[in-house]
């Protein structure tokens, strides 16, 4: 702990975002970084605890050495902070953008947290601009060949550290970039995709083979001495509701997918929201990027519903520090639909209960309905809350109910209720040599948590193909 009193003369400052009116004009990154001193004060706030819960399980499930690089960067040794902070994380440059800071809500400082994913991404930013990042190439190989099937955060982080342990690493991607979600589904102005093109050449660099545009199966991968599945959890949750098959009716990812390969190649989206009335359902963090996404592409309107009630603004009393306070939080995406329409776009306890469609079959409006709780805390329409929304462009962001079923049958497995293929033993052994990370073992989660989960996967695969030496 380098400062003593630095959490008691310099307040939280966070990165800011640009000004709503300039960035809703383009796709660009949200973030200003800030510099050296800025950054060295965030720093000198960590108090080095005796029980430093940022780095426990209720913080980073990266377990990151947050006080120690911490430490490093307020006393000016940046490349040091670096190294501290490579040992345990993969891709900052990934978290340090995207992850919603789980270590900062443990913080022992509160709702006053050092600014840790601030800090982690002004470290490897400087370590690029400076030249520290270079190529780590593996000093030997050991004969071993691991296939990653997907490449999205958890297969990453699974192919970057079994290659730094020696094996040879093929990555098979089904999109025609590696990244997964953080390619296709996380905006660029929230993650910019140069940022996911250097890390996979430099991971080339390093080694690892890339293959696009292959949606990898068995037969493919007979050669190989461990077959890691890192598929994701992408089946998208449906709307039960008539006309929900109607056109201007979209999923979540696949829109934003598109809106992204449409700016990647300088070309108009094949779904976009200009001039439309747009209605997101699902108040998350993925509708959140929709409401962001469709206001730059010029929608007429936007209304965000949500089933669940809102969170209270603050702390609550049943959310016990240090885990995840569940409290009200208005995002980027919220803060720029307020800045253009006066108002939060979210409605809660609010939910679909019918989509009209013209003669043919094209969206026009939506018929919603409050939600209220019964007796036995069971949510149903309230009779008479009806209200008629005009909309073209309905985005239903509702969540993920588990791993896509073309995988499952090509592998010819069969995922648990969850739509997870989780061993029962809690390992991330599925077969012989076949394995499991990332969302596809857990269920839809975090950019942080699938990396996590694919270093531990690359782990028990290394340790295995040492026992089978
Ligand atoms: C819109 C959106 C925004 C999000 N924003 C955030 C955020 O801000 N912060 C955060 O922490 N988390 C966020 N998340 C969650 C996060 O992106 C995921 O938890 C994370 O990407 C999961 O990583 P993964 O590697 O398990 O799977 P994915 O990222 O889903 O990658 C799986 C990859 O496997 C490929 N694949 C599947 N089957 C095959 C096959 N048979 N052959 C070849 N390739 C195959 C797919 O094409 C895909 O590229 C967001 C999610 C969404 C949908
Ligand atoms: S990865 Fe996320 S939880 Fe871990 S130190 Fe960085 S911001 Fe905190």
């Amino acid at each position: 702990m380098g400062k003593t009193t630095g959490f008691m003369e310099y307040p939280r400052a966070e990165d800011p975002f640009r000004g709503e009116k300039e960035r809703l004009n383009d796709f660009e990154e949200l973030h200003v970084r800030q510099g050296r001193t800025p950054r060295r004060e965030q720093a000198s706030r960590c108090m080095n605890c005796g029980v430093p819960f940022c780095q426990s399980d209720y913080g980073c499930p990266l377990h990151n050495l947050i006080p120690e690089w911490n430490d490093l960067l307020y006393k000016g040794f940046e490349k040091e902070a670096l190294e501290r902070l490579l040992e345990t994380a993969p891709f900052p440059e990934f978290t340090g953008r995207v992850c919603p800071a789980l270590c900062e809500k443990a913080c022992n400082l509160a709702s006053d947290g050092v600014t840790n994913r601030d800090n982690e991404l002004y470290l490897i930013e400087t370590g690029f601009e400076k030249g520290w990042i270079r190529p780590r190439i593996p000093a030997f190989r050991s004969g071993k060949r691991v296939a990653v099937v997907g490449s999205g955060p958890s297969g990453l982080a699974s192919a970057d550290l079994l290659n730094r342990l020696g094996h040879s690493v093929s990555v098979f991607e089904r999109a025609d970039r590696p990244g997964g979600l953080l390619t296709y589904g996380i905006p660029n102005m929230k993650l910019p995709k140069s940022a996911v093109s250097r890390r996979v050449s430099l991971m080339e660099e390093e080694g690892v083979r890339f293959v696009t545009d292959t949606e990898a199966g068995p037969e493919d991968l007979e050669d190989f001495d461990a077959v890691l599945l890192c598929g994701g959890a992408r089946k998208a949750r449906a709307l039960n509701v008539s006309h929900a098959d109607a056109e201007g009716v979209c999923f979540a990812v696949p829109y934003l997918s598109e809106a992204t390969r449409a700016l990647l190649s300088g070309r108009e989206p094949a779904v976009c929201a200009r001039g439309k009335h747009v209605v997101v359902v699902g108040g998350g963090d993925t509708g959140n990027d929709c409401v962001g996404t469709a206001l730059r592409q010029g929608c007429a309107s936007i209304t965000q519903l949500e089933m669940m009630p809102a969170p209270p603004e603050s702390r609550a009393k049943n959310n016990p520090w240090p885990e995840w306070p569940r409290t009200l939080r208005t995002d980027y995406g919220q803060l720029e639909a307020i800045f253009v329409q006066g108002s939060d776009p979210r409605i809660y306890e609010t939910t679909v209960k019918e989509i009209a469609a013209d003669d043919q079959n094209r969206v026009t409006s939506v018929v919603t309905v409050r939600l209220e709780r019964d007796a036995q805390g069971k949510l149903s329409p309230k009779a008479g809350s009806e209200r008629e929304l005009p909309c073209d462009l309905m985005l239903i962001a509702a969540g993920f109910v588990g791993c896509d079923e073309s995988t499952l049958r090509r592998f010819a497995l069969t995922a648990d209720a969850r739509g997870r293929l989780l061993p029962q033993d809690g390992t991330h052994r599925l077969g012989e040599k076949l394995f499991s990370a990332g969302d596809m073992r857990t269920g839809q989660s975090l950019v942080v948590r699938a990396l996590a989960d694919g270093r531990a996967a690359a782990r028990e695969i290394d340790a295995r193909l040492k026992a089978n030496k």
